[in-house]
C-alpha cells in the first residue's frame, strides 16, 4: 500500500506555474528521490507535501488520511512529516538532545527521554547528547537533523538536498549512512536532489522533474538504461543521441549497429550512453580524441568522429589514449539501446 499519495498536485507563484499536476505513489519504507534541474519545482513540491505551501489543485495524502485537498488543509506540524532541510536548521541554543527532542515537546516525558535516546544511538550519537550544535562537525550535524526528524516516528521523511552543504568526501560516506539509518529506521523518505549521482546511487526509485512536471518515474537502473524522452537522458547522466534506421531488434547508426531493447523500424533516436562504446587504437581510425578527462576510477573521453560529431566514450582508467590519437570508435559487445524522441 501507498505511504504517500500525490494527485493532481499544482501550485503556482503568481504566474509561473512551479508543480504542475504532479502525481506519484511512495511505497511504505521506499526511499524514493525527485531528481530534476534547478529551479524545476522540487523544493515547491516537498513544501506542499509538508503542508508550508497550499496547493492550488489536487490532493495530499500521507498514511491514509487526505492532509491537503479540497477544502482540507492540515498544518505541518498535524502530517505526521518529519524535515531535514538543507542548511540543517539545528536550534544553536539547544543539545543535540533537545534538538532531537524537540518535535516530541507533547509526548509524556518518558517517552520523550526513550524516543530520544533511541534515536540518537540510531545515528551513531549517543555519545555526544550534551553538545551544542557549534561543536559538531558537519556530517555529525546532519545526523542530528535526522534523528530530530525520525524522532517522532512520522509517517514520512523529507529531506531537501541534505548534503549540499558538505564537501564531495563528506558527501559519499554520509550519503550511505543516512540511507542506512533510514532503512533501520523504516523511514519511508522523498529526497530532492539535482545531484543525479546522489539520486542513482541512494534511491529505491527516482522521480525525474523538469518545468513542474514528473517526466519519468522508475528504479535508478531503469530511468538510466531506459530513459523515457531526450531530455531525460540527457538529464540522468551523459550520453550520445544518435540518428539510425531499426530493423527489428537492431538499429544501424553511424557508430555501427546496437541493439534495441524493443523492436522498432524506420529513422530513429537512440540514447547510447559513453560506456556503451569502446576504442582501439587502429590503422582504420575513425576518430580523433579531442578531449580526455581523468575522473579516477574512469576516463571521459571527447572525439571528433570522421561523420563530424563529437561522441562521448566512457573506458576504466587503465585504457588511456592521448588526446590527438586517432581511434577506431565502435559498439561495446552487449550495448543495449533505447529510442528517445
Ligand atoms: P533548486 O534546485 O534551485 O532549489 P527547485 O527545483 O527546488 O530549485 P523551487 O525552489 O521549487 O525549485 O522553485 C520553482 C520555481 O518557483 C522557481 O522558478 C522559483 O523561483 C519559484 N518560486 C519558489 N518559491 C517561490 C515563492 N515563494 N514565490 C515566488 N516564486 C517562487
Amino acid at each position: 500500500m501507498s505511504e504517500v499519495r500525490l494527485r493532481g498536485v499544482s501550485k503556482a507563484f503568481g504566474l509561473l506555474q512551479a508543480v504542475r499536476d504532479v502525481s506519484l505513489d511512495i511505497d511504505r519504507g521506499e526511499l524514493m528521490a525527485v531528481l530534476g534541474p534547478s529551479g524545476c519545482g522540487k523544493t515547491t513540491l516537498l513544501r506542499t507535501i509538508a503542508g508550508f505551501e497550499r496547493p492550488d489543485a489536487g490532493c495530499v495524502v500521507v498514511s491514509g488520511e487526505v492532509v491537503a485537498g479540497p477544502g482540507r488543509f492540515l498544518p505541518p506540524e498535524r502530517r505526521r512529516i518529519g524535515m531535514v532541510f538543507q542548511d540543517y536548521a539545528l536550534f544553536p541554543h539547544l543539545t543535540v538532545a533537545g534538538n532531537v527532542a524537540f518535535g516530541l515537546a507533547n509526548r509524556p516525558r518518558g517517552e520523550r527521554e526513550a524516543l530520544t535516546r533511541r534515536t540518537l544511538e540510531l545515528v551513531g550519537l549517543q555519545h555526544k547528547t550534551e553538545r551544542h550544535p557549534h561543536e559538531l562537525s558537519g556530517g555529525e550535524r546532519q545526523r542530528v537533523a535526522l534523528a530530530r526528524a525520525l524522532a517522532p516516528e512520522p509517517a514520512l521523511v523529507l529531506l531537501d538536498e541534505p548534503f549540499s552543504s558538505l564537501d564531495a568526501t563528506l558527501r559519499a560516506g554520509l550519503r550511505r549512512e543516512v540511507e542506512l539509518i533510514l532503512r533501520d529506521a523504516e523511514a519511508t523518505a522523498l529526497l530532492v536532489t539535482h545531484d543525479q549521482e546522489e539520486a542513482l546511487s541512494l534511491a529505491d526509485r527516482l522521480a525525474v522533474m523538469r518545468e513542474g512536471r514528473i517526466v519519468q518515474v522508475g528504479a535508478p537502473e531503469e530511468v538510466y538504461v531506459r530513459p523515457a524522452s531526450r531530455w531525460a537522458a540527457q538529464f540522468v547522466g551523459e550520453v550520445n543521441i544518435l540518428a539510425g534506421v531499426a530493423r527489428g531488434t537492431g538499429v544501424e547508426t553511424e557508430l555501427g549497429i546496437f541493439d534495441l531493447h524493443a523492436p522498432a523500424s524506420g529513422t530513429v533516436h537512440v540514447a547510447v550512453r559513453p560506456e556503451q562504446l569502446e576504442l582501439r587504437a587502429d590503422r582504420e581510425a575513425n576518430a580523433e580524441v579531442i578531449d580526455r578527462e581523468f575522473r579516477g576510477h574512469d576516463v571521459l573521453y571527447r572525439l571528433r568522429h570522421e561523420a563530424g560529431r563529437v561522441v562521448l566514450v566512457q573506458l576504466p582508467s587503465l585504457e588511456l589514449y592521448e588526446v590527438g590519437e586517432r581511434v577506431f570508435v565502435r559498439p561495446a559487445p552487449a550495448a543495449v539501446t533505447t529510442l528517445v524522441d
